[in-house]
């Protein structure tokens, strides 16, 4: 007989047993074999613990002749019994039994205990509301607690207008086992259920993409974020898929990644790797660079894949990249600084010289008592002050150099005509360019109305002579000046040392220069400055050339609208 069984004998001793064999009840081997039959099949439902309960109640009621039977649970690690399921007489689930502390009532004493109880004369039992039970016509009780493994799960319960015999309470006990073993599983499932959902809420909070693979490298779980990195819809979209071949087969430059280099998959028969720059690929077919963290996965000394950690440095790198932009061109700008400081003392001493000696000899002439050869003194002064020009030129250059730095170069625009302005400077500039042996060629079509800060048109032209003549190698200078579509245009061309193609945009940034420091003096300011100048006035410069064939660089200004 089952234990339980014989507990609740035990427990009723006396006249109860009499009783029990007196009376027929409605339940016969058939209904209780009916009832096993209920009971077994309502257990292996899916469902919640009151889906699969409830029916337990409604068949122990069908097939028992119970007034009504109720079943409480008792959560592990919890001090009170929950009411999951009723049937017959009361049906609901919640009112003062719903929840009952264990040690409390009947129902609690029997959890407490886990011992069985059987009352086979409800009216006159202490522990029952005697005139409700006289007003339903109860006349027996049996409460089971659900034992699984030592530990009371719950406890059933049902009340019955006539006595229990022992085939009833074989019956129940044996449900009550039976009822026993599901709630136990349920709770088991239910905290399986919990920890892969704890697991998986884990593993779907962290910024960081995971996934799983076997020892084919196919992959066996993936989170939330490494599908989205990924560029999937959802990490179902993973399962199963060789993730080499998937996410990491080319290199960043698309060249094949074969899977014997793979370092990720080789990780997950070694000790663990750490990548810190690879390249995976997206659903989309766009990459991003990632590091990536792959470790082998065993248990209990059999190696089952690996798990592969990774997250997108996509802004790291960029970040790097900056950085690394911002310090090479610090270092730059400093180089810059130190060669403009290094070409700036050299250029500023080299008239000096020249100066000084002009200057000197001039002096001695004036001092000998004798009236000076006037000639001779008059060349002398030429010399020095082509050295005051050059001197003045080189301290506007650093002048204007600082103001646009500091974004305070003005601009004093009047009308003027560009024609009859280029046409002063060649007229002054005439003794220079034969000095320098370059013959002028110049085709001046004018009048050319502009709106323009004339000192410093002045100064376009005058650098772009000074340049002309330097780079020149005493050829001819030719300048064109004109009108065309809407525009001033400028031109001066030489036929010297030219401009390779790759310099030519470079040459109009701040101190570049593309001719040799050693030949040529020069601060590689000039076509910064008239650039800045130039573009100021709503014009453009730019130069065609090609190496050893000279150089023409182009102005444009637009033409002021004449009325009419
Ligand atoms: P600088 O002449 O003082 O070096 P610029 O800014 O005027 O500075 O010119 C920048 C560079 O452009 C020069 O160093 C030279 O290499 C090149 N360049 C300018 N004009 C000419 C030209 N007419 N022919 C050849 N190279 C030129």
């Amino acid at each position: 007989m089952n234990p339980l069984v014989l507990g609740l004998l035990a427990s009723t001793l006396g006249g109860a047993t009499g009783v029990w064999l007196t009376r027929r009840r409605r339940s016969g081997p058939d209904s209780s074999a009916l009832l096993r039959a209920e009971v077994g099949a309502a257990l292996a439902r899916p469902g919640t613990l009151h889906d699969m309960l409830q029916p337990c109640a409604e068949a122990i009621v069908r097939h028992l002749g119970g007034a009504f039977a109720r079943i409480w649970v008792l959560p592990p690690g919890e001090q009170v019994l929950e009411l999951r399921a009723s049937a017959g007489r009361y049906t609901h689930l919640d009112g003062e039994h719903a929840r009952i502390p264990v040690g409390q009532l009947k129902i609690g004493l029997i959890a407490q205990s886990g011992m069985p109880l059987l009352i086979n004369d409800v009216p006159n039992d202490p522990r029952v509301q005697r005139k409700w039970a006289l007003r339903e016509g109860l006349v027996a009780f049996a409460g089971y607690p659900l034992l699984a493994e030592g530990r009371v799960v719950g406890v059933m319960a049902m009340f019955a207008r006539q006595k229990l015999k022992d085939d009833i309470l074989e019956a129940l006990a044996s449900v009550a086992d039976a009822m026993a073993q599901g709630t136990a599983r349920q709770y088991a499932e239910e905290r399986l259920r919990q920890g892969e959902e704890l697991f998986r809420l884990l593993l779907d909070s962290t910024g960081e993409a995971i996934y799983g693979m076997d020892l084919k490298g196919q992959c066996t779980f993936a989170n939330r974020t490494c599908a989205r990195l990924l560029g999937y819809p959802d990490a179902s979209a993973l399962i199963g898929r060789r993730m080499h071949e998937l996410i990491h087969h080319s290199y960043e430059d698309g060249t094949p990644y074969p899977r014997e280099a793979c370092p990720i998959y080789e990780a997950t028969s070694k000790e663990g790797i750490h990548l810190d720059n690879e390249w995976l690929w997206r659903a989309d077919g766009r990459g991003f660079p990632a590091e990536i963290w792959s470790y082998p996965l065993w248990r209990e000394g059999e190696r089952l894949g690996g798990v592969v950690t990774f997250v997108d440095i996509s802004e790291r790198r960029a970040a790097e990249a900056e950085r690394a932009r911002l310090l090479y061109e610090t270092q730059e700008a400093v180089r810059a600084r130190d060669d403009f400081l290094a070409i700036a003392s050299h250029e500023l001493r080299t008239p000096l010289t020249p100066l000084r000696l002009g200057l000197q000899s001039a002096q001695r002439m004036l001092q000998d008592g004798q009236p000076p050869p006037l000639e001779e003194l008059r060349s002398r002064l030429a010399v020095t002050n082509r050295q005051v020009v050059r001197l003045t030129r080189l301290v506007e250059s650093m002048l204007d150099l600082s103001r646009l730095t500091r974004g305070t170069l003005q601009l004093e625009t009047a009308p003027c005509d560009l024609a009859a302005l280029v046409n002063d400077v060649l007229e002054r500039s005439r003794e220079v360019l034969a000095q320098a042996e370059c013959s002028l060629d110049a085709q001046v079509e004018g009048p050319l109305p502009v709106l323009g800060d004339r000192l410093r048109l002045e100064h376009v032209l005058e650098n772009l002579l000074s340049n002309a003549m330097k780079y020149g190698a005493c050829s001819p200078v030719h300048i064109r000046c004109r009108a065309e579509q809407g525009r001033a245009l400028l031109s001066v061309e030489d036929e010297g040392i030219g401009i390779s193609p790759e310099d030519q945009q470079r040459i109009f940034g701040r101190f570049e220069r593309a001719a040799s420091v050693r030949h040529y003096g020069g601060f590689g300011l000039g076509l910064y400055i008239l650039r800045e100048i130039v573009e100021a006035h709503g014009g453009t410069v730019s130069v065609e050339s090609q190496p050893g064939q000279g150089a023409r660089f182009t102005v444009t200004v637009p033409l002021l609208e004449t009325p009419g």
